[in-house]
């Protein structure tokens, strides 16, 4: 039953580790199924045995779940047009390659089957493989490509379908499936362009119309021209999960690898994405990867973060890097720490070693800023006037607690920072964090006097 209801599909080969650019393709086949209603197929290219792995298939589901881009049809999920494993699929390839046999399409050479190109045939010496090869006059393969605009591409050469061992080759069993599983738009990286004229001589040897193509541009690394690999810094999806992004961020950093609203807005909910997103949007242009973008569109996810999902957010990462002194602690103490935090820190990442002295008294002292803070004035008399002060501050509210400080060193011609840093410097060891209030606050009035008493014994 042929419709026009759009069906792209995501044809991802479990040969390595999930990537930034197999997760933007992915999501650019979501993005505009969900934009147009239509269906969004997950198919798993395995049929090069030696190189698939199960492992890396679990990376690919977890990755999409991740992600938030479920499909609706595929592995787990079933349709109508499964399997969707290719290797799964052997009699779908057999029963597409007697088609091509029946109409005189293919030759057997060398235990090998190829596909026969349609035109006048020559003899030609090329010097670049140096052998003889056979040459097809063939007219160009037309490809109105919806990012590209239009690309022609001459196949000249006959190609194997059918390698000696008895495994289809990829160009077959690609365009097998999308007509198999009524593929109405290829969605792809661009590197695959120059597959395309070569899948387009399948189609019409098939007697079917080929797809819409939209091949996406590449993602350059983020210094110099070459194209991101797997191997650059921040390529892998796996990481960011492990890192504590927040998926939403990781989610919205990709959409903009080749695609824009069309105005300068860049932290976009989802659901807005869904309803701009087109494929005449995408860029025809490389996108570049930008690390420090990511973080910071990571940081205003987990700004906006309403305080118990960024609790719950907080907690499964210092789980999963097994942070026992804080998971340890009270969680009303807990929930004050984290929210203090929130604000403060770009990624959850950082939040063990950002909180890490509120959960234990022993924390070092950075010999740095200690060096600084104890050589300037005389910070043995502020830490005495400090402990004079909390013994009898107001600990329920974080300004009068700066009142009382100001006051504190206006009374002694100085500044709030000679005992901001002094105060620092006793209660966390170092000389940045959240307001030094909400951490007297926080740590509340006997924490904060033992470790001033200390510093000022040690001094
Ligand atoms: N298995 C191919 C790849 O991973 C997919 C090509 C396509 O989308 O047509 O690059």
């Amino acid at each position: 039953m042929a419709t026009n209801k759009v069906r792209v599909r995501f044809a991802p080969s479990p040969t390595g580790f999930f990537h930034i650019g197999s997760a933007r393709t992915a999501l650019f086949n979501w993005l505009y199924a969900r934009h147009t209603g239509g269906t969004f197929v997950l198919r798993i290219e395995d049929t090069d045995k030696e190189r698939n792995s199960e492992a890396f298939l679990s990376v690919i589901y977890d990755s999409l779940k991740w992600l938030g881009m479920d499909w609706d049809e595929g592995p787990g999920k079933g349709g109508d047009f499964g399997p969707y494993r290719q290797s799964e699929r052997d009699d779908v390839y057999r029963e597409y390659l007697a088609k091509l046999q029946a109409a005189g399409r293919t030759y057997e050479k060398d235990g090998a089957i190829y596909f026969k190109l349609l035109g006048e045939r020559s003899e030609v010496f090329d010097e670049h493989r140096k052998k003889t090869v056979t040459k097809v006059a063939n007219a160009p393969a037309i490809i109105d490509d919806l990012i590209r605009g239009r690309v022609e591409r001459v196949e000249d050469e006959d190609f194997v379908i059918f390698r000696s061992d008895g495994n289809p080759v990829f160009h077959f069993v690609n365009v097998v499936d999308d007509i198999a599983m009524q593929i109405t738009h290829v969605i792809r990286g661009e590197d695959h362009l120059s597959n395309t004229s070569k899948h387009v001589e399948l189609f019409k040897a098939f007697g079917v119309s080929p797809p819409k193509f939209a091949h996406i541009p590449l993602i350059l690394k983020s210094d110099g021209p070459g194209k991101m690999s797997k191997r650059d810094r921040g390529a892998l999806i796996e990481e960011y999960q492990k890192r504590g992004y927040l998926s939403e961020a990781v989610v919205n950093f990709l959409c903009l690898l080749g695609w824009n609203p069309g105005d300068d807005r860049e932290k976009m909910p989802i659901a807005e994405i869904v309803k701009l997103f087109d494929l005449p949007g995408v860029n025809q242009s490389n996108a570049r990867f930008d690390e420090k973008k990511m973080a910071h569109m990571n940081m205003l996810y987990l700004l906006e973060l309403p305080a118990e999902t960024f609790l719950a957010a907080a907690r499964a990462h210092l789980e999963q890097h097994k942070v026992a002194a804080a998971l340890a602690a009270e969680p009303a103490y807990f929930r004050e720490v984290m929210l203090l935090s929130q604000p403060k820190i770009k990624g959850l990442e950082e939040l063990s070693a950002y909180t890490a002295y509120f959960f234990a008294d022993d924390f070092p002292l950075d010999e740095k800023v200690k060096t600084k803070v104890m050589g300037k004035g005389d910070p043995k008399a502020r830490l005495r006037e400090l402990i004079e002060l909390v013994r009898g501050a107001d600990f329920g509210s974080d300004t009068a607690l700066e009142t009382a400080i100001k006051d504190l060193a206006t009374k002694n011609t100085l500044g709030f920072g000679d005992y901001q840093s002094v105060a620092r410097l006793a209660v966390s060891g170092t000389n940045v964090g959240p307001s030094i209030t909400g951490m007297f606050r926080v740590l509340g009035r006997e924490r904060v006097l033992a470790r001033m008493e200390r510093l000022l014994a040690a001094a």
